[in-house]
């Protein structure tokens, strides 16, 4: 299905091209017309399923159909759960109605930076804001934002909002705006908590189950490396010049580590920064900016950037240290392959964390050959896995065990 079929305008669809999306996604197709009838959307999606232009593309449309009596008063209002969502949800907003014959004007805002230039720039009112529900109210609570003009609101990543402990802020919110209003729902999962918020929202909403990606199951080949920790730093200069990567973003544990290994790069003259939760805000998104204009090529992230975060043409993640659960896992391997690309997901394993590994294996119903590379080959190898004895789990000693030993001065 091409996407002149849905009902777009002309401005809109010229946008659409200049991105160069072919065709709508799955949850695109579903969504337009749908929300251009004016319902209310339930939408089962994750990132990557193309759910921001199926939100912006309807609505950014009924805008222009029904201009406001009163200029820049805000009409949509977009929440999400962080502030780099905020600011690509933002920014795609922006690109989608670049074209649109009267130019709206798009208000993100987000906490962790000065609240006073949100102020400015929220003064004379804004047509569109995209928010994280805490800075919000607080902008509220300032009256430098008016909410009760919202026309639609779209609640992304409804579960995560809930999960980051949001619940109070999004009813507070919820209470400022219109009760006549269209809402779309997304959220990757629907425990019942985002179910009993769904259901407080939505009337008669159009159900939508969207795949993963834009063109199926994304193409992620995994690897495994066997190397020594002490080997790490090394073998990734190694494996970059050898492999030309362009644009890699690899996994540590902590902000100590990303600061150490980005370090380590530059000093062997590779164009690193470090990207961790207690960099400013300005930090953060100036990496982001200069890793996605190729003015950086490794990013050293702790899993702050797991999530959420959409970079386009990202052929390599590399686990340099194992992510601490399967979920971790998975969201951290998700920042490849998107939108249809392949892509690589790398991860260094020594004799150490060869257990861990092997749950992740498992968990992914994966088996991966522990490969090695010349000239790093591991001088301490894990031991082949025991024969069942109940999982991982039952081989690590358990708080028990470990009391026990340390008692008996093992
Ligand atoms: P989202 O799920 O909104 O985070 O989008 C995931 C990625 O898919 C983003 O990089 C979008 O720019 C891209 N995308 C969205 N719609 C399409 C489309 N119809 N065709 C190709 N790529 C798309």
């Amino acid at each position: 299905m091409p996407f002149t079929s849905l009902g777009l305008s002309p401005a809109l669809l010229r946008a659409v091209s200049a991105r160069d999306y072919l065709s709508p996604t799955a949850i695109q197709a579903a969504s337009i017309p749908a929300v251009l009838q004016g319902r209310d959307v339930l939408a089962s999606a994750q990132t990557g399923s193309g759910k921001t232009a199926a939100f912006a593309l309807p609505l950014l449309q009924l805008l222009q159909q029904a201009p406001s009596e009163k200029p820049r008063r805000v009409r949509l209002l977009v929440l999400v759960p962080t502030r780099e969502l905020a600011a690509q949800v933002g920014e795609e907003i922006r690109s989608l109605g670049q074209h649109l014959p009267q130019a709206l004007k798009i208000a993100v805002v987000f906490g962790g930076v000065s609240i006073n230039s949100q102020m400015m720039h929220l003064r004379g009112g804004a047509d569109i804001v995209v928010a994280t529900p805490g800075r919000l109210l607080d902008l509220a609570d300032h009256n430098a934002v008016v909410l009760s003009g919202v026309a639609a609101l779209v609640l992304d990543e409804a579960d995560r909002l809930l999960d980051l402990g949001f619940a109070e802020e999004l009813s507070r919110i919820l209470a400022l705006l219109p009760a006549q209003r269209q809402t779309l729902f997304f959220s990757a999962t629907f425990p019942p908590a985002v179910q009993a918020l769904a259901q407080g929202l939505l009337r008669e909403p159009v159900h939508i189950d969207a795949p993963a990606e834009p063109e199926g199951e994304p193409d992620i080949m995994q690897r495994a490396i066997a190397v020594d920790p002490g080997r790490r730093t090394q073998l990734l200069r190694h494996l970059i010049g050898q492999n030309g990567w362009r644009r890699v973003l690899v996994f540590v544990a902590t902000k100590h580590a990303a600061e150490m290994v980005a370090d380590k790069l530059r000093k062997a003259r590779i164009n690193a920064e470090p990207f961790h939760g207690e960099l400013s805000q300005g930090k953060r998104t100036q990496v982001l900016a200069d890793f996605k204009a190729s003015r950086l090529k490794v990013v050293i992230a702790t899993d702050v950037a797991s999530r959420g975060i959409d970079i386009a043409q990202l052929p390599v993640v590399l686990n340099y240290d194992l992510p601490r659960s399967v979920q971790d896992y998975v969201h951290r391997i998700g920042r490849t392959g998107r939108a249809g690309e392949s892509g690589l997901a790398l991860s260094f394993v020594s004799a150490d964390t060869e257990a861990h590994w092997r749950l992740i294996e498992k968990h992914q119903q994966l088996q991966l050959p522990r490969e090695q590379v010349a000239g790093f080959e591991p001088l301490r190898v894990a031991p082949a896995e025991a024969p069942s004895t109940g999982g991982i789990k039952g081989k690590r000693p358990s708080k028990k065990d470990k009391l026990r030993a340390a008692a008996s001065g093992l």
